[in-house]
């Protein structure tokens, strides 16, 4: 890597449930995804390119998530939805997108001078696979609540947000925004869905919908008390949607900032490892090779062409850097 073309970014002050997910997946792709500043042009832009880098599979979630937001916001701005082009705006979008990443392939083998291990052939038939996967889980959304009593009209008041949106809490942004937000009566729901979800995600992705509730209480317009909402979240698993709800209260809200704190200091720990001198050595590699193989920086990191070796190098490296600190 060509360290003096690399602008750094200032220490992490920002925080979203996929930043966590990355962090604790594999510390270095965080670091080589969020560590350097946003910058057009230059190699801080092609490893931004990189770091984006999605697997077909991912790009067909990626794609649902959106026609199901320009679903819901075409309803809401009542402008004409043709059902029967759903399936090739998503072909569409599909091949697009695969489109974009060829000339992310080229800056990677231009750098590395061999074939990407990413680069593989999809075929036409593939394209309409995942297409079809893709329309399918589409239709299938809308046959479940919310989605079917807001296009029924059932459900008058309701709202879409975008994630990217910020918010801020004490000195820090983050992106806890939900998907959707609708009243029954005088309760708030707070939905985000996923397009791929599990069954038992376990106390820390309970936490991680609670800062939706963190995000609302910040807003003017919605409740100011915690027990107001109920968080849910739909995901998809197994074959179907599925809907996870659970009504919020001021200790979920306080464990959940506290969460969101804990994490924002383990990526200022991370990004402070790397020291002036951008020595990406010093961190910690995937904690599974499943998370390599769809990882852009996989031709060039020593985890993506040997997990478990490099990182029993990157330990004996440590262990011996300690020991001289220590003489
Ligand atoms: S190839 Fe593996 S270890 Fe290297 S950055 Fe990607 S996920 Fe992490």
């Amino acid at each position: 890597m060509k360290e003096n073309r690399i602008q750094w970014a200032n220490k992490p002050n920002s925080w979203s449930v996929s930043r966590r997910t990355l962090m604790n997946r594999c510390p270095r792709a965080w670091i080589l995804k969020y560590g350097f500043a946003k910058k057009q042009g230059g190699f801080n832009r092609h490893l931004q390119n990189i770091s984006d880098w999605s697997s077909p599979w991912r790009i067909m979630q990626r794609t649902l998530r959106g026609v199901v937001i320009d679903r819901l916001d075409a309803f809401s701005a009542n402008r004409t939805w043709i059902e029967n082009d759903v399936l090739s705006k998503i072909r569409n979008r599909i091949v697009g997108a695969l489109l974009r990443q060829k000339a992310v392939l080229d800056v990677i083998e231009t750098r590395s001078g061999k074939t990407s291990s990413l680069r593989k052939k999809i075929s036409d038939k593939e394209i309409d696979r995942l297409a079809e996967i893709c329309c399918k889980r589409y239709e299938s959304i809308f046959i479940r609540s919310p989605f079917r009593e807001i296009l029924q009209g059932k459900i008058t008041r309701w709202f879409t947000f975008s994630r990217l949106n910020k918010t801020k809490i004490d000195d820090f942004y983050l992106h806890i925004s939900p998907d959707i937000v609708w009243y029954s009566g005088q309760t708030c729901h707070l939905l985000r869905f996923t397009v791929q979800g599990i069954a038992n995600p376990g106390e820390d992705r309970r936490l991680e919908n609670m800062s939706m509730v963190l995000w609302a209480m910040n807003q003017q317009s919605f409740p100011a008390t915690a027990e107001r909402y109920i968080v849910e979240n739909l995901y998809w698993n197994r074959g179907r949607w599925n809907l996870r709800s659970e009504r919020c209260n001021k200790r979920l809200v306080s464990d959940s900032k506290s969460m969101i704190l804990n994490d924002l200091s383990a990526m200022s720990d991370l990004y402070n490892r790397l020291g002036p001198a951008c020595d990406l050595s010093q961190i910690p590699l995937a904690k599974n090779k499943r998370h390599c193989l769809n990882c852009g920086h996989r031709d060039n990191c020593p985890g993506g062409e040997d997990l478990e070796r490099a990182s029993l190098i990157q330990s004996a490296l440590e262990m011996a850097k300690s020991s001289v600190k220590r003489i």
